[in-house]
């Protein structure tokens, strides 16, 4: 960590996002590069900001609530939480966040969105759907999927924008798209059973497996190693 180049690192990142887009025939502005930056300092954000980094995702709340506090200079960062998302940590994220992309329950959406401050725009939130089942806890199945969203997408302070996975890690380029390729699938399903909804967002891709979610379109993607180096905890 010590020899990581935050400039050199970053601009990799993007460079290896560009070229995956590309190799999917896809627009260089496709996809958004989300900075995954848990357990990191907030100089580390900082720097990344003066790179012209908009977009930070944040798993724990307190850390990031606290790092919030550090940069709030720096008015223009699009904060993400990503994390797990549990009752007693609605009422912050309403307030502190742009983004939800770890939304699994219709509980919780509901007290986000009772819970949005009215001087802020609706709470953007994607759905986080476990489409590699058994390995992980988080994530509403397939089958529960469009009733939660239909639910989402009644809430006057939530905007709807589309789903989230975290898939079980895998090698091969292969075998990694096909999870993403399910998510593509539902989201193009909910996309056709509510056209209106402007469902416009799959966020999807992390440093190992960029690639394959570019191919299957993901439009943000998280990276956290490949933009800020290993974390010291596994996290
Ligand atoms: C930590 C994390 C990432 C970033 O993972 P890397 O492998 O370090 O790129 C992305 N998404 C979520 C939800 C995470 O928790």
């Amino acid at each position: 960590m010590t020899d990581l180049v935050l400039s050199d690192s970053l601009a990799a990142a993007r460079r290896r996002l560009e070229a995956a887009l590309a190799d999917a025939g896809r627009a260089p502005d496709a996809a958004r590069l989300l900075a995954v930056s848990k357990t990191k300092p907030a100089a580390m954000i900082r720097e990344a900001h003066r790179l012209g980094q908009r977009d930070f995702g944040e798993n724990y709340l307190q850390e990031a609530l606290d790092k919030q506090v550090e940069l709030a200079d720096l008015d223009d960062i699009v904060w993400h939480f990503i994390g797990p998302l549990q009752s007693n940590k609605t009422r912050d994220v309403a307030g502190h966040f742009a983004w939800v992309h770890s939304l699994d329950r219709e509980k919780i959406a509901r007290r986000l969105s009772e819970q949005r401050p009215d001087d802020l725009p609706p709470l953007n939130v994607c759905l986080q759907v476990n489409i590699s089942d058994e390995t992980s806890k988080s994530g509403v199945s397939l089958a529960e999927l469009p009733s939660l969203a239909e639910a989402v997408m009644a809430m006057p302070r939530l905007r709807l924008r589309g789903l989230m996975a975290i898939p079980a890690p895998a090698d091969d380029p292969i075998a990694q798209r096909t999870p993403f390729a399910r998510l593509r699938e539902a989201l193009a399903t909910l996309r056709q059973r509510f056209p209106e909804a402007g469902l416009d967002t799959l966020s999807m891709g992390m440093s190992g497996d960029l690639e394959a979610a570019i191919q299957e379109g993901a439009t943000q993607v998280r990276l956290g190693t490949a933009i800020f180096g290993a974390r010291d905890r596994s996290a």
